[in-house]
């Protein structure tokens, strides 16, 4: 590539143009030296599992995103097998920029919101001790003009991912609480539905235990996950909604489960390698059985209880679960069948559409009583009575039904 310097943003899993400042930094720099901007879609930074389900979000995201740049001459080159050092290792031929900057994950803060020293193993201490406030988000950043054409690139490279080709996608199960497409225009689209077209914010506090449909809950967690919609924006919307609204319940809630998001990212930041192990942040022994044919069965939706193998069925055929569900089936796996909790983790890493392995391994430890649910501190995690729940959450039986 002859001529003005090249400058490489890697995405790294952050999938949109809003809020982005690695953007804004690119943009600057390429002004300031008459530079162009290519962009990376290299593999994600974290080792996870990404199942089929999350990987067509992903595709969605990608080819969305790949037209709009190419609008501004800007190549988005895909190397999805390979890590962003490794694809400037392997192509250093053609891939030579002066500077190489790469995207974040999407949070609140941009530092510790607590210091390290003094990180909290609850989320009621993570919230009263809090130092700062959230950040506002940027505006996408201007491209034009930075681009210098397509043109000199392998074909191979600007391939538009595709989808998964599997049978059951081409129109998705029409049961699927998340019928939304993974790119940044559908992020915003549902954002904008939630806050401030539908009542689904004013009455989230009420509904988010809710089983079946779109509305119960926001959705934003698929989005969130392939970094196609900023917590940062979300946050903003509901700021934005309290000022024509007042602080009520229903936003009031929705904060606080966004910080809920942001004291397990923060938290496996601080633990590290504890954070995701056996005996979790308390460092307990385990004390399960390793039943591989049980755990097979599990996996097949065939627990042995009907509530649970609906929620299963629902998760295999979707890969969205509401959280309630999540929460019955991990306190099941964990308390009757008394399976090891790290497998459920894992198994829902890979058949989650949003699965972020901060919030899936935080809440399942918090469920087997090895993370931060403080009456399992000394003592046992809590038990769910699933007739009870059923009852209370689900008395029609109308998922249990929906999912038979
Ligand atoms: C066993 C188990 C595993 C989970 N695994 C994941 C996962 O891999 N990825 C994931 O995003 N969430 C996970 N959750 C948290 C929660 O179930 C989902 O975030 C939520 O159901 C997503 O739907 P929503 O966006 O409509 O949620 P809403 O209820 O509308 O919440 C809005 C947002 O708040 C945050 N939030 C809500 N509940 C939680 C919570 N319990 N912990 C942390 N953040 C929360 C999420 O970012 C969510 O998108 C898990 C929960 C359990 C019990």
């Amino acid at each position: 590539m002859a001529g003005a310097i090249t400058i490489a943003l890697s995405l790294e899993g952050q999938l949109r143009l809003d809020d982005q400042p690695a953007f804004h930094v690119a943009a600057a720099l390429a002004r300031q030296h008459g530079g162009h901007l290519i962009v990376l879609a290299c593999r994600p930074p974290t080792q996870r599992l990404r199942g089929r389900y999350q990987r067509q979000l992903e595709a969605q995201a990608l080819a969305s995103l790949q037209s709009r740049l190419t609008a501004a001459g800007i190549p988005l080159l895909q190397f999805p097998q390979l890590s962003t050092e490794a694809a400037l290792s392997a192509h250093r031929d053609l891939l030579r920029p002066e500077a190489v900057l790469s995207c974040g994950e999407s949070r609140l803060f941009d530092d510790w919101p607590i210091r390290p020293a003094a990180f909290p193993r609850v989320f009621a201490d993570f919230r009263r001790g809090l130092n700062q406030a959230p950040l506002p988000p940027l505006a996408a950043a201007e491209l034009s003009g930075l681009g210098a054409g397509l043109q000199d690139w392998p074909r191979a490279w600007l391939q538009p991912p595709t989808a998964c080709p599997l049978p059951m996608f081409q129109g998705g199960d029409r049961r699927s609480a998340f019928p939304f497409r993974g790119d940044e225009p559908s992020a915003l689209a549902r954002l904008q539905h939630y806050v401030f077209d539908s009542d689904g914010l004013r009455h989230y506090k009420a509904s988010r235990n809710g089983l079946v449909g779109t509305e119960f809950s926001a959705k934003f967690s698929p989005f969130l996950a392939i970094g196609s919609l900023s917590v940062r924006r979300i946050w903003d919307a509901v700021l934005r909604y309290q000022a024509l609204h007042g602080a009520d319940e229903g936003s009031t809630w929705m904060q606080q489960e966004l910080l809920w998001r942001e004291f397990f990212l923060w938290s496996e930041q601080h633990h590290g390698a504890a954070f995701h192990a056996p005996g979790g942040i308390q460092a307990r022994p385990p004390e399960w059985h390793e039943d591989r044919q049980l755990f097979a069965r599990w996996t097949r939706a065939d627990s042995g209880h009907p509530l649970i193998d609906a929620q299963l069925r629902e998760l295999l055929a979707t890969g969205y679960l509401s959280n309630r569900g999540r929460q019955w089936v991990a306190s099941h796996f964990v308390q009757e069948l008394r399976l090891p909790w790290i497998w459920g983790a894992r198994f829902f890493e890979w058949a989650l559409i949003d699965a972020q392995p901060a919030l899936n391994t935080g809440n399942w430890a918090y469920l087997a009583g090895v993370g931060s649910d403080p009456r399992s501190f000394g003592g046992s995690p809590r038990r769910f009575d699933l007739e009870r729940q059923e009852q209370r959450y689900d008395p029609l039986q109308t998922h249990r039904q929906r999912w038979s």
